[in-house]
């Protein structure tokens, strides 16, 4: 395969040299380095490559040359290559035009010059971008491929998990593509037994359960110790936050998710309000670098496994997982969050996976481009959602039970679905019942407060309908409300009263449960404020409280 590009522009000599030897010195193994001395030499060059089909992965141009600045060769560049990631070479004077840049064209990053030393200010810079690019856009296929039938609950579990995992696949529908049905019939003797999961080494697993489609694929699925300092149990923002602050202040730390890391964050289409991320990030990169940064300071993770019980054996707490191996630790984090509640309306359950998905379903939404899509749910992630599935959606409506958005959504997002044309609000309107025979047709839906029920056509429905917490691991351990929501800090102190079995001389920590030594953070606390800011700096924080109980014990 080609390798990807890496295209610099800029007018003075020396500088190009400069540039392109560091280019060369860095990234030489895996990209091809291309310059030009003007940005009409580089459109040229550009424009030619497209034709041959060769990939550009990233441009880097002076601001500041005659006749055409970089902003204006970028503006041009990407007609050709949306997705290549663009940086401006700017002097200090030109930083209001790299600014502007920004939201003119998107301008991914602008780079002051000097830029030396490179492995300061350069490479961290150019590597982020290139690894995002790898991350998502789609490179020419040598990967594992995901044969099955679209409307198969099972193949959607497979995509979804190696979707969530982060993990390319290409994926072959064996109803519309006769040498995808071709290389499963030669493949297996069970035909019928989808999904069949072909990988680069020849290997082939068929119908595979995520435990097995994990190992073969990479992931840690068993630890390499017995006990730990910490075990955080969860991997969205609060679990990374967590293994974050605890791998880098030198705590053992394990975490444990039974889907993927990310969480519900790693579904959301794009988070707009995390601090730092000015053009918003979507969930899926959030995790791949919160991930790649616990892991680099020492975190272990391991992926797919569910804690499925905890016990405590002073002063040590040990968790269970579903394979039955015992870990031990000095302290615990819970920060298992939340999932949406399911829909229980007649047809709904044989359903789901085929037609209705519960959350985000990015990769699935894909497959309804051009028809309409029904949205249930009146808080910000259906709004996101909404907004997500309304770029290539022939209509989205949303059904809500509330009288108006205002209640649970976000400002700025009912604004932006307000203002797109192809986004309907029906309020007061719940799915009563779905239909379809091996795939989602129609739906009921019914108006609350006149009781008329109609049938509309529906091939796709995502419900975003309220959350459950995952607390049973620790039910009958820790106090939880009435909902299952674990209570920490001075929710468990009442009338100056501590809570049954706490024997300490203190009150629990703000993040403590009724057990010492076990944390809770994020979404899974009873008073959470459920965005993805807080559950990180609430993991970070939990770290602290684990830090001054260890000087305890
Ligand atoms: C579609 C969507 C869009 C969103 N958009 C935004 C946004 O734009 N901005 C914003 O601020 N917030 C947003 N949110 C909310 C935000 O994502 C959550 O508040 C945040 O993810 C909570 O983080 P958490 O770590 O507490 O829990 P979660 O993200 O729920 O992560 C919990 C993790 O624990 C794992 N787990 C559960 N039980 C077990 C077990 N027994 N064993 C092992 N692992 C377990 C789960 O698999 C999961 O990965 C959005 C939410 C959704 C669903």
């Amino acid at each position: 395969m080609a390798k990807p590009m890496i295209i610099t522009v800029d007018d003075e000599p020396q500088v190009l040299n400069a540039i392109e030897r560091d280019l060369r010195k860095q990234y030489r193994r895996d990209y091809r380095i291309v310059k030009a001395g003007s940005g009409q030499d580089a459109l040229a060059a550009v424009k030619q490559f497209k034709q041959r089909g060769n990939a550009v992965a990233l441009f880097l141009a002076d601001h500041r040359m005659p006749q055409m600045t970089g902003t204006e060769f970028l503006a041009e560049a990407i007609k050709y290559y949306p997705d290549a990631r663009k940086v401006l070479l700017t002097a200090y004077a030109d930083t209001e035009a790299a600014i502007s840049s920004i939201n003119e064209i998107g301008l991914d990053y602008y780079m002051s010059k000097p830029w030396d030393p490179p492995d300061e200010h350069m490479y961290p810079i150019l590597d982020d971008l290139l690894s995002d690019w790898q991350a998502t856009v789609p490179q020419p296929y040598d990967g594992i491929r995901v044969a099955g039938t679209l409307w198969s609950a099972t193949s959607h579990t497979i995509k979804d998990f190696l979707a969530r995992n982060r993990i390319p696949y290409q994926w072959l529908d064996i109803e519309t593509d006769p040498e995808a049905l071709a290389l499963v019939e030669a493949s297996t003797t069970e035909p019928r037994l989808l999904p069949v999961v072909f990988f680069p080494d020849g290997d082939i697993l068929v119908n595979p359960t995520t435990a097995e489609l994990a190992e073969k694929c990479g992931l840690q699925t068993q630890a390499t110790a017995e006990f730990y300092d910490l075990i955080i149990i969860g991997a969205g923002p609060a679990g990374l936050g967590a293994a974050v602050y605890g791998a880098s202040e030198g705590l053992h730390t394990l975490m444990v998710d039974k889907d993927a890391t990310g969480g519900q964050a790693g579904t959301s289409s794009r988070i707009e309000n995390y601090l730092g991320f000015p053009k918003g990030l979507s969930g899926a990169d959030l995790a791949r670098r919160a991930t790649a940064q616990a892991k680099r300071l020492g975190a272990e993770i391991l992926v797919p496994r569910e804690v499925v019980e905890v016990r405590i054996e002073h002063p040590y707490r040990y968790v269970v997982l579903d394979d039955g191996t015992e870990l031990g630790c000095r302290a615990l984090i819970i920060a298992s969050g939340v999932s949406t509640r399911r829909l229980k309306a007649p047809g709904v359950e044989p359903l789901t996976g085929a037609g209705i998905y519960y959350g985000a379903a990015l990769t699935e939404a894909a497959y309804y481009r051009d028809q309409p899509m029904y949205v249930v749910g009146g808080a910000n992630s259906a709004g996101q959602g909404a907004m997500f599935f309304a770029r290539f959606a022939s209509k989205v409506t949303m059904l809500v039970r509330g009288s108006s958005l205002a209640k649970g959504m976000s400002h700025y997002l009912i604004n932006q679905i307000e203002g797109s044309e192809n986004i309907d609000v029906l309020t007061r309107t719940v799915v009563t019942e779905a239909h379809g025979s091996n795939r989602l047709e129609s739906i009921m839906i019914r108006n609350i407060d006149e009781g008329n029920e109609q049938r509309v056509e529906c091939p796709a429905l995502f419900l975003f309908i309220g959350a459950v917490p995952h607390t049973e691991m620790v039910a009958g351990v820790v106090e939880r409300n009435r909902a299952g929501f674990i209570l920490t800090g001075s929710e468990l102190v009442s009338g100056g009263r501590r809570p049954a079995g706490w024997t300490l001389r203190r009150d629990p920590y703000l993040l403590e449960t009724s057990v010492p030594g076990i944390f809770a953070a994020g979404d899974v606390r009873q008073s959470a404020i459920r965005r993805v800011a807080s559950a990180v700096g609430q993991g970070a924080n939990a770290v602290n409280f684990v830090h001054q109980y260890l000087k305890t014990v």
